[in-house]
C-alpha cells in the first residue's frame, strides 16, 4: 500500500450527506469505471469481496436457479458455495486447479443446454490460490457462439488494476472486485461493474436481498452518495490509489506487472521448482502459486522465512495447503521490492533445506536489468 493511500485514510471524516462527500463519490464511482474500462454503472459496498459474490447473485437469481461454475482453485470453490448456500442449483465443473476456465468446456456444456436452464456462469479472471488467469475473452466467445443467454460473472478480485480486464468490451455482466489488491488498499470494500443486461435481470430476480440491493445505490450513486453508511475513509484512499493509477495510466500499470510477474516467473524456473500454473497464456501478472519439491512442507518454509526475514508469503490453498506457497507481486510493487521478495524466498530455501538450485534472483535481476 502506497503511503499516499495512507495518509488519505487518514483524513478527518467528512459527513456523508454533506455536500463535500458528493464530489468524493462521484470522483471515485467515475475513477472506478475507468478502471473497470466500462461506461455502465459501478457500485461500492462497505464490505470485503465475499460480499460481492453474494450481492452478484441475489440481483440477478433466482432460488434453484441453475448457475455454471469452473472449480480452478480455492477461490472459485468458495464461491460455487456461496452460491449453493444461497439456493441456488450450482453445477461444478471439476479442473485440476493447474488451468483458468476451459472455454471449449463452457461452449459444450451451454451448447447442450438448449432449454436455457443455466442462468449464470461463474468465472474466477485470476484464480488466486494456483496463479492462473483465465482468458476471459475466449470464455465469452464460448458463450456467444453457443448462443447462449446465461449471464457472464466474473471474479476480477485479484486482477483488477494490475491484468487487463475490459468490462464492456468482453461482454461481462457482472465484475467484482475488492479494495486490497489491485487498488492498493486495505480491505473493506467491494466493488462490482453492472451491464445493462444484468440489470434487467434483477427485475425479475427472486432470491431475498435488501443490504446487497442494486436498486437503492443505482439510484443515489448519480449523486455521489449512497443509500446507507459508506466507508468514507476507505472513500478517501480509494480516490487516491484511483488518481495514482490514472497518473501512472493503466496500461503502463499492466505492463509493470506483467514484467515483474515474468521476472518471478525466470526465478523459479532457475530455482528448479514447478509453477502450479501449467499453461505460459494462462500464467498470471499478480501472483506466482510454486509447487514446492515432494516431501518438503511448504509451511514450514513460510514459517522460517517470517521468522528470520519477516516476510509473509502467501500460504497454499485448499487442496493446495502445505504443498505450495505464493509470491504475490501486485499493487504499489516495482523492481527492488521484487528483488527483496525473491532474495527472502531464495535465503529460506537454503535454511530450510528445500533441495533447489541457486541463481533464481540472479535470473531475476538480469531479465529487470534488460
Ligand atoms: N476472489 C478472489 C480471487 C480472492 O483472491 C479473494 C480473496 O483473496 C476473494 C474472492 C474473497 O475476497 P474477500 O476475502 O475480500 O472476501
Amino acid at each position: 500500500m502506497p503511503d499516499r493511500v495512507l495518509r488519505a485514510i487518514s483524513e478527518a471524516t467528512i459527513d456523508h450527506r454533506g455536500p463535500a462527500f458528493a464530489a468524493l463519490g462521484r470522483e471515485v464511482l467515475s475513477g472506478l469505471q475507468r478502471v473497470f474500462q466500462t461506461t455502465g454503472p459501478v457500485v461500492i459496498y462497505p464490505s470485503s469481496a465475499t460480499g460481492s459474490w453474494e450481492a452478484a447473485l441475489v440481483n440477478t437469481l433466482s432460488p434453484g436457479d441453475r448457475v455454471l461454475a469452473f472449480e480452478i482453485g480455492e477461490f472459485a470453490r468458495l464461491w460455487s458455495e456461496v452460491a449453493r448456500r444461497l439456493g441456488l442449483d450450482v453445477e461444478v465443473v471439476a479442473t485440476d486447479w493447474r488451468h483458468g476456465v476451459d472455454p471449449e468446456g463452457v461452449h459444450s456444456r451451454l451448447a447442450e443446454d438448449r432449454d436455457h436452464a443455466i442462468k449464470a456462469v461463474l468465472v474466477v479472471h485470476n484464480e488466486t490460490a494456483t496463479g492462473v488467469t483465465t482468458r476471459v475473452p475466449l470464455v465469452r466467445d464460448a458463450i456467444n457462439r453457443a448462443a447462449h443467454p446465461a449471464l457472464l460473472m466474473v471474479d476480477a478480485v485479484s486482477s483488477l488494476a494490475c491484468i487487463d480486464l475490459r468490462h464492456d468490451e468482453w461482454g461481462i455482466d457482472v465484475t467484482i472486485a475488492g479494495s486490497q489488491k489491485g487498488l492498493m488498499m486495505p480491505p473493506g470494500l467491494s466493488f462490482q461493474a453492472l451491464s445493462a443486461k444484468a440489470i434487467a435481470a434483477g427485475s425479475a430476480a427472486r432470491l431475498p436481498r435488501s443490504y446487497w440491493a442494486w436498486e437503492p445505490m443505482l439510484a443515489m450513486n448519480p449523486s455521489g452518495y449512497f443509500p446507507y453508511t459508506p466507508s468514507t475513509n476507505l472513500l478517501f484512499g480509494l480516490r487516491e490509489s484511483l488518481r495514482m493509477l490514472h497518473e501512472e495510466g493503466l496500461s503502463d500499470v499492466f505492463a509493470r506487472h506483467a514484467r515483474l510477474a515474468e521476472a518471478t516467473r525466470r526465478a523459479v524456473q532457475a530455482w528448479g521448482l514447478e509453477l502450479c500454473a501449467a499453461r505460459p497464456d494462462e500464467f498470471s501478472n499478480t501472483v506466482t502459486t510454486v509447487l514446492m519439491p515432494a516431501g518438503h512442507d511448504a509451511d514450514a518454509l513460510r514459517v522460517l522465512i517470517l521468522d528470520r526475514f519477516n516476510m509473509s508469503l502467501g500460504a497454499g490453498l485448499g487442496r493446495l495447503k502445505g504443498r505450495a506457497f505464493r509470491i504475490g507481486h501486485l499493487g504499489d510493487f516495482g523492481d527492488l521490492m521484487l528483488a527483496g521478495t525473491l532474495s527472502g524466498v531464495e535465503m529460506g530455501l537454503a535454511a530450510a533445506g528445500v533441495p533447489f538450485r541457486k541463481g533464481g534472483v540472479a535470473a531475476a535481476l538480469e531479465f529487470l536489468a534488460g
